[in-house]
């Protein structure tokens, strides 16, 4: 029998396809603004003057420093830039980075977000701002964070470097993969996250094979697209949590960490959710969820162990430790031995269950 279940709606207007970023404007207007200010990474500034150019009047300026982990101090210089450029929204144009900033001026501002993603991290369709101040990193949940518009464009994606296509798929695998067992799931997420599955299955082998084929960045783009709407639709957990715990604790970069911690938190979870996982292996092959997803890390290139990032074998009793300080939801129990051993699999890089 079905279990019951609540689906809140998905709230973000959602524009897709090739050549979108020209409605960028149009859109701006339909949430009733004529001044924006652009915002990106130093590395996307010439997109982000593009952009503007296309805006016209409606560009009051760029701010073109956003960084990973949404660092107050930048936040504070991006609010000072929002408040005297004239601006009443922003349009992020960029990566999780990016969105997170727009997500920062929104939160202290009331600013409206137009957000053109060109990674697969998925912070656009989430209600979930990470901050950084002083080395430590605190998330929130709030709805005037969630961004109004997002505007996928498929071809911003074609210049997103191979690397960076793989783990940041992996990233979003992650949030489809937590959000089969979350206990607020509904059964629109659970259907995006098996469609996504099978987008990024076949789209990113074909991406390695030619980062500019635009059927398969259409077909990653739009997997990116639900699974960013799961994480900003149900709760996440041990995975997350890691995911947390490295990225703060030990400045690992976000979107490696992703994708080497997840076959080795799925696995540990499939022992005790077989049945939520199966959608995993039913989209990778492997005979098993953890299994699954570590074959198709391993063939699309995605890096396998903590170890290549710079973690030492000597960290891992420390992240055991910050990782059980607090309680979260869980599918499995989680105690300190079976997380050393999680952990030590993930240094080694081996083949869960190997
Ligand atoms: P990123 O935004 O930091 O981008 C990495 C680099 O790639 C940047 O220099 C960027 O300018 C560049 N880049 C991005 N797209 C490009 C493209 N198409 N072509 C060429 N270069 C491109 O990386 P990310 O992994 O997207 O984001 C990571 C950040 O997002 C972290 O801070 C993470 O915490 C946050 N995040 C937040 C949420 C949320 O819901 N709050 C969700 C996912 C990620």
């Amino acid at each position: 029998m079905m279990q019951s279940f609540i689906f809140p709606g998905l709230t973000t207007r959602v524009v897709f396809g090739s050549g979108t970023t020209a409605r960028a404007g149009d859109e701006v207007r339909r949430l009733g603004h004529d001044k924006v200010l652009v915002l990106s990474t130093p590395h996307q500034q010439a997109d982000a003057e593009r952009l503007a150019a296309t805006l016209g009047e409606l560009s009051a300026g760029i701010f073109a420093g956003a960084v990973m982990h949404t660092p107050l101090d930048v936040t504070q210089k991006a609010v000072d830039a929002f408040r005297s450029s004239g601006a009443t929204a922003v349009v992020s144009l960029g990566g999780g980075s990016t969105t997170g900033l727009g997500k920062a001026i929104a939160v202290r501002t009331g600013a409206d977000q137009v957000v053109i993603p060109t990674t697969y991290a998925g912070s656009e369709m989430t209600d979930i701002l990470g901050e950084t101040a002083a080395g430590e990193k605190t998330t929130r949940r709030s709805p005037d964070i969630r961004p109004e518009t997002v505007i996928y464009d498929v071809d911003l994606t074609l210049s997103l470097p191979v690397g960076l296509t793989v783990t940041s798929a992996m990233n979003a695998i992650a949030h489809a993969m937590e959000a089969f067992y979350a206990p607020d799931r509904n059964p629109v997420i659970v259907l995006m996250c098996k469609d996504a599955l099978a987008a990024f299955h076949k789209g990113i082998p074909a991406l390695i094979a030619d980062p500019h084929d635009r059927t398969a960045r259409a077909e990653a783009l739009y997997a990116a697209w639900c699974c960013s709407a799961a994480l900003g639709s149900v709760q996440m957990a041990l995975h997350h949590k890691l995911a947390h715990v490295f990225g703060g604790s030990f400045d690992t970069p976000h979107a490696e960490t992703h994708a080497i911690l997840l076959p080795y938190t799925t696995a540990f979870n499939e022992q005790a959710v077989p049945d939520l996982l199966a959608p995993i292996a039913d989209a990778f092959g492997g005979g098993t969820a953890g299994g699954g997803i570590w074959d198709f890390a391993r063939s699309v290139g995605s890096p396998l162990s903590l170890r290549a990032i710079g973690i030492q074998e000597a960290d891992l009793d420390r992240a055991t430790a910050i990782a059980v300080k607090n309680a979260y939801a869980n599918p499995r129990p989680i105690d300190p031995g079976s997380l050393r051993e999680l952990l030590q699999a993930a240094w080694e890089g081996r083949r869960p269950g190997a």
